[in-house]
């Protein structure tokens, strides 16, 4: 009679603990095993993300890594660098019962546009190998409303982690333009504000810590899509908004404050051109976050306004400066560019003039440049040298085109 053998390693029954039997042959449970391995290393893609034991700098080191990167903002890197160090020493303590839990610190960066607020939290995620997802607060509108569902956010956040559940879990959203779903006006309205309120209660669990079912195509598009179920609880929320208007109630504030014997004197120790350093939580009541969103981030900085010296110093500085970028593109075609100091100079007072922060330095840079990148790669040359005289002249091209179109 025939014996059954494992149709992988061909040991008889007797030589196994279990053989299994197929349509057409059998499998040992040692052959399942080692199949099983097989199967969870193939499906195992290394996303490059860390899970488990992050290797945290310490605080000063963080700042250090920022400061490769983000110009200026000193305070604001302090801060963070406290408060991301803080949170993710808890995620690497395991939790005992008796032990003091430490709560994590979501992050609300406060400061004019194009200040280096998400360079900032992209930097953070770069440097800790975790998922990171930005979102603007402006598309998210309570369930039931047109716009997308504020799940939406972790769905991106799965998609990032290449739905790797574990890192997503340990990643970091930047909600942008938190301000913009602010409560218009202090009074709590009866009638429901579809953008503002609702979506800050909406948002309370997902920043403190819950289960959250999370649609992994997003959208409600796809209602047959299985959830799955990610908990928020060790998810870094960075937070950032311009707050326009935010330095009149901070000066309400602190002039109603300071009134009585020494106000004068105080009040002259202001610092009356940068008033959002002295932003407090009571400002962003004022400007109309409900309190629970307010206690939810308890770490609160502030993003100066950059001037002449910081906009200079982006234009060559950071890791991959604009300049550098421009360098490096031309240098793939074995051209070499550089760029005159009056022309860098000239690029500032124009992104001065246009008031946009940072972000004008790239629209200015790449109106300038736009012609060299066509043109170069095509004609005989090896250097490129970019002088006041054709950056001006790219300039006015560029802005007598706008102003035909207009
Ligand atoms: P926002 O504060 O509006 O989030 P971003 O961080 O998106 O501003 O900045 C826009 C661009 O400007 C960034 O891509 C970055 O290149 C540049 N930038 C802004 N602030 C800084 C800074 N402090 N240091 C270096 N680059 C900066």
């Amino acid at each position: 009679m025939k014996m059954d053998k494992c149709s992988f390693c061909g040991r008889e029954k007797k030589e196994v603990n279990l053989l299994i039997a197929g349509m057409e042959g059998h499998i040992c449970d040692n052959c399942v095993e080692q199949a099983h391995a097989i199967v969870d290393e193939e499906f195992k893609k290394d996303t490059g993300f860390t899970t488990k034991g992050l290797q945290l700098m310490k605080p000063l080191e963080i700042k250090k890594f920022l400061d490769q990167y983000v110009i200026g903002q000193d305070q604001a890197k302090k801060i963070l660098s406290v408060a991301v160090y803080n949170h993710y020493k808890r995620l690497n303590q395991p939790v005992s019962a008796d032990e003091t839990e430490i709560e994590k610190s979501n992050i609300l960066l406060v400061g004019e546009t194009g200040t280096g607020k998400t360079l900032l939290a992209r930097t953070i995620a770069k440097m800790l190998h975790v998922p990171f997802t930005i979102v603007d607060a402006t598309v998210l509108t309570e369930a039931g409303y047109v716009g997308e569902d504020i799940e939406s956010l972790l769905t991106r956040l799965l998609q990032a982690a290449d739905y790797n559940v574990d890192a997503a879990e340990r990643g970091i959203v930047f909600i942008d333009e938190l301000d913009k779903i602010a409560r218009k006006g202090d009074n709590p309205s009866i009638t429901r504000d579809v953008s503002g309120e609702g979506v800050q209660q909406g948002l309370l669990k997902l920043l403190e810590g819950a289960v959250v079912n999370v649609p992994p195509q997003g959208g409600r598009k796809h209602p047959e899509q299985k959830m799955i179920a990610v908990n928020t609880k060790n998810i870094l929320f960075i937070c950032g908004g311009a707050f326009d208007g935010i330095e009149k109630k901070i000066a309400h504030r602190l002039n109603t404050k300071i009134v009585g014997y020494g106000a004068q004197k105080s009040a002259d120790h202001l610092d009356r051109d940068n008033m959002m350093q002295y932003v407090s939580p009571q400002d962003l009541k004022s400007f109309g976050l409900i309190p629970e969103i307010i206690g939810r981030i308890p770490v609160l900085t502030y993003l100066e306004p950059l001037d002449r010296k910081a906009l200079r110093s982006i234009l060559t500085e950071p890791r991959n400066s604009l300049v550098k970028q421009y360098i490096k593109l031309f240098q793939l075609d074995d051209i070499e560019l550089s760029f005159d100091e009056d022309a860098l100079e000239f690029i500032v007072d124009k992104a001065l003039e246009f008031n946009l922060g940072a972000r004008g330095l790239r629209a200015i840079c790449e109106n300038i440049m736009v012609d060299a990148m066509f043109d170069t790669p095509s004609a005989n040359v090896n250097k490129m040298k970019i002088s006041l005289e054709y950056a001006q002249e790219r300039i006015d091209i560029a802005s007598s085109v706008r102003l035909k179109a207009s």
